[in-house]
């Protein structure tokens, strides 16, 4: 079974400000994560591309982070080893803001 991830084109823009200034992706604490003993949840979970399996490892890694969707964590919640972390909602709002305001 192939379970490499697509890569469908990630928006270009959110709430008017390019996506690649936006930098909400999700990070994997790589100690935790154990490639859900080859099952990779988080991958067969998003539709967007985010994620590949790291080579010669029983790991996952973000290869597509600008395909993920800013403010999404849906991911998060099918980790059974609680791997996945998004940064702060907050923080991510004000640079919103900024860049809007520029
Ligand atoms: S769901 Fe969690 S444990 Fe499974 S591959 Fe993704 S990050 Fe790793
Ligand atoms: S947060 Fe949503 S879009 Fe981003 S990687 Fe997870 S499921 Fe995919």
């Amino acid at each position: 079974m192939d379970i490499t991830s697509s890569n469908p084109s990630p928006d270009l823009t959110f709430m008017g400000v390019d996506r690649e200034k936006i930098p909400w992706w999700p990070t994997i604490d790589l100690q935790d994560c154990d490639g859900c003993s080859g099952d990779y949840d988080c991958l067969k979970f998003c539709p967007h591309g985010v994620y590949k399996p790291l080579e010669n490892s029983s790991r996952i890694a973000v290869e597509n982070p600008y395909n993920c969707v800013v403010f999404c964590q849906a991911c998060k919640k099918m980790c059974p080893k609680n791997a996945i972390s998004f940064p702060s909602k907050r923080a991510i709002l004000d640079l919103i803001k900024n860049e809007r305001a520029k």
